[in-house]
């Protein structure tokens, strides 16, 4: 058995204790959370206690990354927004070799498990991350992503799809739950590979996610057919004349597709607005009152990702507008390409520097049961409740209220 003092713990399904105590067993399964008082029966009793200046949280969710860029840190000039990222991206991208992508990848994991990180909501495009992820000791969901702008070639885009899918299942057969195919985003398919795309996931009863709102230009190509996205795709000498400006943002133009899936993670969400958050959130809601087995009602999470928001557009979103969606929003950490580091600590710090409106307690929800709760995993992780096993993390310089620009993670169980 072990035990955990410290100034607070975060048990996060209830309110911070101050001086509180955690009890779990030696492989870190919580057996009980004590008050400050039980200090002397504990003693008495000859329990050692660990105690650390600082707070203590259950391990970190971080409900979406895309470990397979992680050669790509430092390539893409920041600040140029979303146009200007992705045609550096697609530019740069094929110039790493097998050994750089992979050792970039193995690296990139260490610094999510030093940094108290214990599931992860993870983008594939590819296969170079799934041997690396069959042996890890962090929980991944792997997410296959699609991109299609060409009708006539859905089937092939999809059956890429599924081939990866497949190859995964047999390197860790039994994980059938552990991934799902999605869409990258409203911008980057088309309406077919989205029907084909959702009717899987209602199928396969998987969770969904895609990129929300990233830029203005998504908007502007869903509502006018103008913006430095389209001018991009020109540029790219593709043929859009199959895309139908539908006169409404990209959110509510997709969205509808998405009835009758349980979970769908939008991402970023930097562009949406207040009625579309409350809007996306009726929605779901209608769309569970219709549905006869409520086991499969649909919840929509929103994760936020604010590193790689100030890196590409230099803008984060309005949080304000999530007030009253306290247990829906979750935290990512996107990808190195984006982002600096891979920390769900860092990114709540710039999410509190931005809106201190939000409290730690409320920012801790994110952190980590929320995301647990959308990856179906809140039975082990996201929580300090007797007989779940979500790993310990110590947050030094750090309070009740308050992190500070030198507070760090550390990983205890
Ligand atoms: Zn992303």
């Amino acid at each position: 058995m072990r035990s955990f003092q410290a100034d607070y713990v975060f048990p996060v399904n209830a309110p911070p204790l101050e001086k509180g105590i955690l009890l779990t067993e030696d492989d870190g399964t919580v057996i009980e959370l004590l008050p400050a008082d039980a200090t002397i029966r504990l003693q008495d009793m000859g329990v050692l206690l660990e105690t650390h200046k600082g707070i203590l949280v259950p391990g970190f969710v971080n409900t979406h990354c895309h470990l397979e860029l992680s050669c790509m840190k430092g390539q893409i000039s920041p600040k140029k927004g979303i146009a200007g990222f992705v045609s550096e991206f697609v530019a740069k991208r094929n110039s790493f070799n097998d050994e750089e992508r992979k050792l970039a990848i193995e690296q990139a994991e260490k610094e999510m498990i030093l940094n108290g990180i214990v599931a992860v909501g993870d983008i594939s495009n590819g296969a170079d991350t799934f041997g690396l992820k069959a042996k890890s000791n962090l929980y991944y969901h792997t997410f296959i992503e699609c991109f299609d702008l060409n009708p006539s070639k859905t089937e092939e885009s999809f059956g890429r799809a599924l081939s990866l899918r497949d190859e995964w299942l047999r390197l860790s057969p039994g994980s059938g739950k552990q991934i799902s195919v999605v869409a990258h985003a409203p911008y980057t398919v088309t309406p077919h590979l989205l029907l084909k795309i959702c009717a899987l996931a209602r199928e396969r009863g998987s969770i969904l996610s895609f990129h929300n709102q990233e830029s203005e230009a998504e908007n502007e190509m869903f509502t006018v057919g103008k913006g430095s996205l389209m001018e991009m795709y020109k540029k790219m000498g593709l043929d859009l004349s199959w895309f139908k400006v539908s006169g409404q943002s990209s959110l509510r133009s997709v969205l509808p597709c998405y009835e009758g899936v349980g979970k769908v993670l939008l991402v970023h969400n930097t562009y949406t607005s207040k009625e579309e958050v409350q809007w996306a959130e009726h929605c779901s809601e209608q769309m569970s009152k219709a549905k006869t087995n409520p086991a499969s009602s649909q919840r929509i999470y929103w994760a936020t990702c604010p590193g790689a928001n100030l890196y590409i557009e230099n803008r984060m979103p309005e949080y304000a507008f999530f007030a009253g969606q306290e247990h829906a929003v979750t935290i990512g950490t996107d990808s190195l390409a984006s982002n600096g580091s891979l920390s769900v600590l860092e990114e709540l710090k710039l999410i509190i520097e931005h809106s201190p409106e939000i409290s730690l307690e409320t920012g801790m929800r994110w952190a980590t049961l929320n995301g647990a709760e959308f990856l179906g995993i809140d039975k082990q992780f996201g929580s300090f409740e007797k007989g779940k096993k979500p790993g310990v993390v110590w947050i030094t310089d750090a309070g009740l209220s308050k992190l500070s620009s030198g507070s760090s993670a550390r990983r205890l169980v």
